[in-house]
Protein backbone atom coordinates (compact mmCIF):
# COMPACT_ATOMS: atom_id res chain seq x y z
CA UNK A 1 0.00 0.00 0.00
CA UNK A 2 1.26 3.44 -0.69
CA UNK A 3 0.81 5.66 1.69
CA UNK A 4 0.23 9.02 0.78
CA UNK A 5 1.31 11.99 3.36
CA UNK A 6 -1.55 15.29 2.82
CA UNK A 7 0.06 18.92 3.10
CA UNK A 8 -2.56 20.74 3.92
CA UNK A 9 -2.89 24.73 2.38
CA UNK A 10 -5.26 27.42 2.48
CA UNK A 11 -6.27 26.66 -0.87
CA UNK A 12 -6.46 22.27 -0.85
CA UNK A 13 -7.66 21.99 2.89
CA UNK A 14 -11.11 21.80 2.73
CA UNK A 15 -11.04 18.91 -0.15
CA UNK A 16 -8.37 17.39 2.03
CA UNK A 17 -9.81 17.33 5.01
CA UNK A 18 -13.15 15.66 2.87
CA UNK A 19 -10.48 13.51 1.37
CA UNK A 20 -9.52 12.28 5.22
CA UNK A 21 -12.62 11.97 6.35
CA UNK A 22 -13.73 9.36 3.64
CA UNK A 23 -10.79 7.32 4.35
CA UNK A 24 -12.14 6.82 7.83
CA UNK A 25 -15.96 6.66 6.92
CA UNK A 26 -14.20 3.69 4.34
CA UNK A 27 -12.72 1.87 7.41
CA UNK A 28 -8.83 2.99 6.19
CA UNK A 29 -5.72 4.03 9.07
CA UNK A 30 -5.48 7.87 8.75
CA UNK A 31 -2.10 9.24 10.40
CA UNK A 32 -3.97 12.27 12.22
CA UNK A 33 -2.00 15.17 14.09
CA UNK A 34 -3.13 16.26 17.81
CA UNK A 35 -1.81 18.21 20.28
CA UNK A 36 -0.29 15.56 22.17
CA UNK A 37 1.15 12.77 19.61
CA UNK A 38 0.23 11.87 16.13
CA UNK A 39 -2.34 9.25 16.29
CA UNK A 40 -2.84 6.16 14.54
CA UNK A 41 -6.53 6.63 13.39
CA UNK A 42 -9.56 4.71 12.39
CA UNK A 43 -13.52 4.60 12.40
CA UNK A 44 -14.19 3.77 16.18
CA UNK A 45 -17.25 1.90 15.59
CA UNK A 46 -15.78 -0.41 12.64
CA UNK A 47 -14.46 -3.44 14.37
CA UNK A 48 -12.92 -4.61 11.29
CA UNK A 49 -11.03 -1.19 11.02
CA UNK A 50 -9.74 -1.12 14.88
CA UNK A 51 -8.44 -4.87 13.98
CA UNK A 52 -6.07 -3.09 11.33
CA UNK A 53 -4.90 -0.51 14.22
CA UNK A 54 -3.86 -2.90 16.30
CA UNK A 55 -2.46 -4.91 13.17
CA UNK A 56 -0.26 -2.17 11.56
CA UNK A 57 0.82 -0.94 15.34
CA UNK A 58 1.40 -4.98 16.39
CA UNK A 59 -0.53 -3.77 19.62
CA UNK A 60 -1.11 -6.39 21.84
CA UNK A 61 -5.14 -6.93 21.80
CA UNK A 62 -5.99 -5.93 25.52
CA UNK A 63 -4.16 -2.65 25.55
CA UNK A 64 -7.90 -0.27 24.83
CA UNK A 65 -8.21 2.85 22.38
CA UNK A 66 -9.15 6.07 23.25
CA UNK A 67 -11.60 7.60 21.35
CA UNK A 68 -11.60 11.05 19.97
CA UNK A 69 -14.91 12.94 19.58
CA UNK A 70 -15.39 16.95 18.58
CA UNK A 71 -16.56 18.06 21.69
CA UNK A 72 -18.46 17.30 25.11
CA UNK A 73 -22.19 16.59 23.44
CA UNK A 74 -20.75 13.54 22.56
CA UNK A 75 -20.20 11.98 25.53
CA UNK A 76 -23.75 10.60 26.29
CA UNK A 77 -23.78 8.87 22.37
CA UNK A 78 -20.86 6.84 23.67
CA UNK A 79 -21.29 6.64 27.64
CA UNK A 80 -23.16 5.32 30.17
CA UNK A 81 -24.08 7.39 33.67
CA UNK A 82 -22.05 9.96 32.53
CA UNK A 83 -21.15 12.22 35.95
CA UNK A 84 -21.53 15.40 36.34
CA UNK A 85 -17.90 16.04 36.96
CA UNK A 86 -17.33 14.99 33.55
CA UNK A 87 -18.57 17.98 32.27
CA UNK A 88 -17.18 20.33 34.07
CA UNK A 89 -13.81 18.58 33.20
CA UNK A 90 -14.56 19.40 29.76
CA UNK A 91 -15.78 22.84 29.73
CA UNK A 92 -12.79 23.31 31.38
CA UNK A 93 -10.03 21.20 29.78
CA UNK A 94 -11.39 19.97 25.94
CA UNK A 95 -10.66 20.50 23.80
CA UNK A 96 -7.28 19.33 25.49
CA UNK A 97 -4.95 16.86 26.58
CA UNK A 98 -7.29 14.83 29.06
CA UNK A 99 -9.08 11.80 28.17
CA UNK A 100 -11.64 10.24 30.74
CA UNK A 101 -12.80 6.60 31.14
CA UNK A 102 -16.15 6.15 31.79
CA UNK A 103 -18.53 3.55 31.36
CA UNK A 104 -18.79 2.60 27.40
CA UNK A 105 -22.54 1.84 25.52
CA UNK A 106 -22.82 -1.31 23.89
CA UNK A 107 -22.40 0.96 20.45
CA UNK A 108 -18.48 0.83 21.08
CA UNK A 109 -17.20 -2.42 19.92
CA UNK A 110 -15.08 -4.43 22.24
CA UNK A 111 -12.54 -4.68 20.00
CA UNK A 112 -11.92 -0.58 20.31
CA UNK A 113 -11.90 -1.08 24.34
CA UNK A 114 -9.58 -4.42 24.73
CA UNK A 115 -12.58 -5.95 25.61
CA UNK A 116 -13.50 -3.50 28.69
CA UNK A 117 -16.58 -2.41 29.88
CA UNK A 118 -15.21 0.81 30.02
CA UNK A 119 -13.61 3.66 27.04
CA UNK A 120 -11.59 6.26 27.24
CA UNK A 121 -13.00 9.44 25.12
CA UNK A 122 -10.83 12.77 24.61
CA UNK A 123 -11.42 16.24 22.22
CA UNK A 124 -8.28 16.62 20.70
CA UNK A 125 -6.71 20.60 20.44
CA UNK A 126 -6.06 20.68 16.78
CA UNK A 127 -8.27 22.44 14.02
CA UNK A 128 -7.39 19.61 11.14
CA UNK A 129 -8.57 16.58 13.38
CA UNK A 130 -11.46 18.19 14.76
CA UNK A 131 -12.58 18.88 11.21
CA UNK A 132 -11.63 15.42 9.99
CA UNK A 133 -13.96 13.97 13.02
CA UNK A 134 -16.78 16.37 12.12
CA UNK A 135 -16.81 15.68 8.77
CA UNK A 136 -16.52 11.98 9.18
CA UNK A 137 -19.16 12.12 11.97
CA UNK A 138 -17.72 9.00 13.61
CA UNK A 139 -15.28 8.81 16.61
CA UNK A 140 -11.88 8.25 15.68
CA UNK A 141 -10.01 5.33 17.65
CA UNK A 142 -6.84 6.40 17.79
CA UNK A 143 -3.42 5.31 19.80
CA UNK A 144 -0.10 6.95 19.79
CA UNK A 145 0.96 6.71 15.63
CA UNK A 146 4.45 4.68 16.50
CA UNK A 147 5.00 0.85 16.34
CA UNK A 148 4.08 -0.77 19.94
CA UNK A 149 7.18 -0.15 21.81
CA UNK A 150 9.12 2.94 19.71
CA UNK A 151 8.46 6.00 21.03
CA UNK A 152 5.50 8.10 20.69
CA UNK A 153 5.90 10.40 17.05
CA UNK A 154 5.46 13.72 17.59
CA UNK A 155 6.05 14.57 13.73
CA UNK A 156 4.31 13.34 10.64
CA UNK A 157 7.71 12.31 9.41
CA UNK A 158 8.28 10.63 12.64
CA UNK A 159 4.84 8.72 11.68
CA UNK A 160 5.98 7.68 8.62
CA UNK A 161 9.35 5.87 9.69
CA UNK A 162 6.78 3.28 11.18
CA UNK A 163 3.58 3.27 9.18
CA UNK A 164 4.95 3.70 5.65
CA UNK A 165 3.43 1.46 3.26
CA UNK A 166 0.82 0.03 6.04
CA UNK A 167 -1.67 3.40 6.49
CA UNK A 168 -3.78 4.95 4.19
CA UNK A 169 -2.67 7.69 4.60
CA UNK A 170 -1.13 10.87 7.09
CA UNK A 171 -2.07 14.40 7.64
CA UNK A 172 0.37 16.60 8.39
CA UNK A 173 -0.63 19.28 10.92
CA UNK A 174 3.14 19.83 11.87
CA UNK A 175 4.84 19.52 15.01
CA UNK A 176 3.21 18.79 18.18
CA UNK A 177 2.91 21.33 20.67
CA UNK A 178 2.74 19.15 23.58
CA UNK A 179 4.58 16.58 23.20
CA UNK A 180 3.43 13.80 25.48
CA UNK A 181 0.35 11.92 25.32
CA UNK A 182 -2.82 12.63 27.19
CA UNK A 183 -3.52 12.60 30.96
CA UNK A 184 -6.05 9.99 31.62
CA UNK A 185 -8.31 10.06 34.53
CA UNK A 186 -10.54 7.53 35.67
CA UNK A 187 -13.95 8.47 36.33
CA UNK A 188 -15.72 5.18 37.04
CA UNK A 189 -14.11 5.00 40.87
CA UNK A 190 -15.52 7.00 43.85
CA UNK A 191 -12.21 8.93 43.89
CA UNK A 192 -11.54 10.07 40.83
CA UNK A 193 -8.18 8.08 40.22
CA UNK A 194 -5.03 9.13 37.55
CA UNK A 195 -3.80 6.19 35.37
CA UNK A 196 -1.61 8.02 33.56
CA UNK A 197 0.16 11.45 33.50
CA UNK A 198 0.36 13.81 30.67
CA UNK A 199 -0.18 17.05 28.62
CA UNK A 200 -2.33 18.02 31.52
CA UNK A 201 -1.22 18.40 35.22
CA UNK A 202 -2.35 16.60 37.78
CA UNK A 203 -2.53 19.71 39.91
CA UNK A 204 -5.23 21.24 37.27
CA UNK A 205 -7.54 17.74 37.54
CA UNK A 206 -7.29 18.97 41.52
CA UNK A 207 -8.66 22.04 40.97
CA UNK A 208 -11.62 20.49 39.33
CA UNK A 209 -12.09 17.24 41.14
CA UNK A 210 -10.81 18.30 44.21
CA UNK A 211 -9.14 14.48 45.56
CA UNK A 212 -7.40 12.42 42.81
CA UNK A 213 -5.59 9.21 43.37
CA UNK A 214 -2.62 8.28 41.82
CA UNK A 215 -2.11 5.04 40.12
CA UNK A 216 0.52 2.99 41.50
CA UNK A 217 1.44 2.40 38.19
CA UNK A 218 2.53 5.83 37.18
CA UNK A 219 5.42 6.19 39.37
CA UNK A 220 6.55 2.09 40.04
CA UNK A 221 7.75 -0.60 37.96
CA UNK A 222 4.25 -3.03 38.47
CA UNK A 223 5.45 -6.72 39.83
CA UNK A 224 5.27 -9.56 37.46
CA UNK A 225 1.57 -10.24 37.06
CA UNK A 226 0.12 -7.26 38.50
CA UNK A 227 -2.61 -5.50 36.36
CA UNK A 228 -2.42 -1.38 36.11
CA UNK A 229 -5.85 0.16 35.82
CA UNK A 230 -5.04 1.64 32.05
CA UNK A 231 -3.63 -1.98 30.21
CA UNK A 232 -1.17 0.02 28.59
CA UNK A 233 1.42 1.13 31.47
CA UNK A 234 2.49 -2.36 31.65
CA UNK A 235 4.30 -2.40 28.67
CA UNK A 236 7.63 -1.26 28.62
CA UNK A 237 6.52 1.78 26.31
CA UNK A 238 9.29 4.39 24.72
CA UNK A 239 12.09 1.91 25.05
CA UNK A 240 15.45 3.47 23.14
CA UNK A 241 17.30 0.51 21.83
CA UNK A 242 20.30 1.52 24.05
CA UNK A 243 19.57 0.92 28.30
CA UNK A 244 18.89 3.63 29.64
CA UNK A 245 19.32 5.67 32.97
CA UNK A 246 17.01 8.20 34.73
CA UNK A 247 18.84 10.11 37.08
CA UNK A 248 16.63 12.26 39.52
CA UNK A 249 17.10 14.98 42.08
CA UNK A 250 18.46 18.74 41.57
CA UNK A 251 19.44 19.49 38.33
CA UNK A 252 23.04 20.53 39.56
CA UNK A 253 23.49 17.48 40.85
CA UNK A 254 21.80 14.81 38.90
CA UNK A 255 24.13 16.51 35.74
CA UNK A 256 27.38 16.17 38.13
CA UNK A 257 26.57 12.15 39.27
CA UNK A 258 26.48 11.72 35.08
CA UNK A 259 29.54 13.44 34.13
CA UNK A 260 30.81 11.23 36.78
CA UNK A 261 29.79 8.29 35.91
CA UNK A 262 29.21 8.47 31.82
CA UNK A 263 31.15 6.03 30.22
CA UNK A 264 33.35 7.64 26.76
CA UNK A 265 30.44 6.33 24.35
CA UNK A 266 27.83 6.90 26.24
CA UNK A 267 24.89 9.24 25.23
CA UNK A 268 23.20 11.99 27.31
CA UNK A 269 19.56 13.72 27.47
CA UNK A 270 20.29 16.75 29.49
CA UNK A 271 18.72 20.29 30.37
CA UNK A 272 20.46 22.88 27.70
CA UNK A 273 21.80 24.75 30.96
CA UNK A 274 24.21 21.72 31.45
CA UNK A 275 24.90 20.69 27.40
CA UNK A 276 28.79 21.83 27.57
CA UNK A 277 29.31 19.22 30.77
CA UNK A 278 29.04 16.58 28.12
CA UNK A 279 30.69 18.06 25.36
CA UNK A 280 32.24 14.90 23.17
CA UNK A 281 29.22 12.77 23.88
CA UNK A 282 26.13 12.37 21.70
CA UNK A 283 23.84 14.69 23.76
CA UNK A 284 20.19 15.48 23.21
CA UNK A 285 18.63 18.67 25.08
CA UNK A 286 15.49 18.65 26.30
CA UNK A 287 15.22 22.31 27.23
CA UNK A 288 16.18 24.23 30.22
CA UNK A 289 15.82 23.09 33.95
CA UNK A 290 12.73 25.37 34.15
CA UNK A 291 10.84 24.99 31.08
CA UNK A 292 8.74 21.48 31.43
CA UNK A 293 6.89 22.51 28.38
CA UNK A 294 9.46 22.26 26.35
CA UNK A 295 10.99 19.11 27.74
CA UNK A 296 7.81 17.31 27.07
CA UNK A 297 7.79 18.64 23.80
CA UNK A 298 11.94 17.16 22.95
CA UNK A 299 11.89 13.76 25.46
CA UNK A 300 10.11 11.54 22.69
CA UNK A 301 12.17 13.13 19.75
CA UNK A 302 15.02 12.45 22.03
CA UNK A 303 14.79 8.89 22.26
CA UNK A 304 14.15 8.24 19.26
CA UNK A 305 17.38 10.24 18.20
CA UNK A 306 19.68 7.95 19.97
CA UNK A 307 18.03 5.06 17.60
CA UNK A 308 20.32 5.89 15.07
CA UNK A 309 23.42 5.72 17.17
CA UNK A 310 25.68 3.43 18.38
CA UNK A 311 26.00 4.53 22.30
CA UNK A 312 26.12 1.74 24.05
CA UNK A 313 24.14 3.27 27.22
CA UNK A 314 22.33 6.78 28.26
CA UNK A 315 21.92 8.76 30.58
CA UNK A 316 19.18 11.32 31.52
CA UNK A 317 18.26 13.89 33.86
CA UNK A 318 14.68 13.86 35.03
CA UNK A 319 12.73 16.39 35.93
CA UNK A 320 10.75 17.15 39.54
CA UNK A 321 6.86 15.96 39.64
CA UNK A 322 5.53 19.16 39.36
CA UNK A 323 3.43 20.05 36.79
CA UNK A 324 4.49 18.80 33.12
CA UNK A 325 7.35 17.34 35.39
CA UNK A 326 5.30 13.83 35.96
CA UNK A 327 4.50 13.24 32.24
CA UNK A 328 8.22 13.75 31.33
CA UNK A 329 9.47 11.67 34.05
CA UNK A 330 6.83 9.24 33.83
CA UNK A 331 7.84 8.35 30.27
CA UNK A 332 12.21 8.47 30.74
CA UNK A 333 11.54 6.40 33.61
CA UNK A 334 9.15 3.79 31.07
CA UNK A 335 12.12 4.15 28.44
CA UNK A 336 14.54 3.24 31.30
CA UNK A 337 12.28 0.41 33.04
CA UNK A 338 12.46 2.22 36.12
CA UNK A 339 16.23 2.19 36.35
CA UNK A 340 16.85 5.78 38.29
CA UNK A 341 19.27 7.11 40.42
CA UNK A 342 17.72 9.49 43.02
CA UNK A 343 20.88 12.31 43.79
CA UNK A 344 18.41 14.09 46.20
CA UNK A 345 17.07 17.48 46.24
CA UNK A 346 19.98 19.09 48.84
P1 LIG B 1 -2.04 5.41 23.53
O1 LIG B 1 -3.21 5.58 22.66
O2 LIG B 1 -0.87 4.75 22.91
O3 LIG B 1 -1.73 6.70 24.18
O4 LIG B 1 -2.57 4.42 24.64
C1 LIG B 1 -3.83 4.61 25.20
C2 LIG B 1 -3.74 4.42 26.68
O5 LIG B 1 -5.06 4.59 27.21
C3 LIG B 1 -3.26 3.04 27.08
O6 LIG B 1 -2.39 3.14 28.18
C4 LIG B 1 -4.55 2.36 27.47
O7 LIG B 1 -4.32 1.32 28.37
C5 LIG B 1 -5.36 3.52 28.06
N1 LIG B 1 -6.81 3.27 28.00
C6 LIG B 1 -7.61 3.38 26.92
N2 LIG B 1 -8.89 3.03 27.22
C7 LIG B 1 -8.89 2.68 28.52
C8 LIG B 1 -9.89 2.20 29.42
N3 LIG B 1 -11.14 1.99 29.02
N4 LIG B 1 -9.52 1.95 30.70
C9 LIG B 1 -8.25 2.15 31.10
N5 LIG B 1 -7.26 2.59 30.30
C10 LIG B 1 -7.56 2.85 29.03
MG1 LIG C 1 1.23 4.72 22.79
Amino acid sequence: MKTIVFHPTKENQGSVIETCAQIIREGGLLGIPTETVYGLGADALNETAVRHIFEAKGRPQDNPLIIHVPDATWLVRYCKDVPESAYRLAERFWPGPLTMILPRKQIVPLQTTGGLETVGVRCPNHPLTLAVIAAADVPIAAPSGNTSGRPSPTKASHMLQDMDGKIEGILDGGDCAVGVESTIIDLTVQSPRLLRPGGLPLESLREVLGEVTVDKAVTSKLKEGEKPKAPGMKYRHYAPKAPVTVVTGAPEKSAAYIAAHLAVADGVICFDEFAPLFAGHTVHRLGSAADKLAQAQHVFDALRTFDDTDVPAIYAQCPDDTGLGLAVGNRLKKAAGFHIVDVGYD
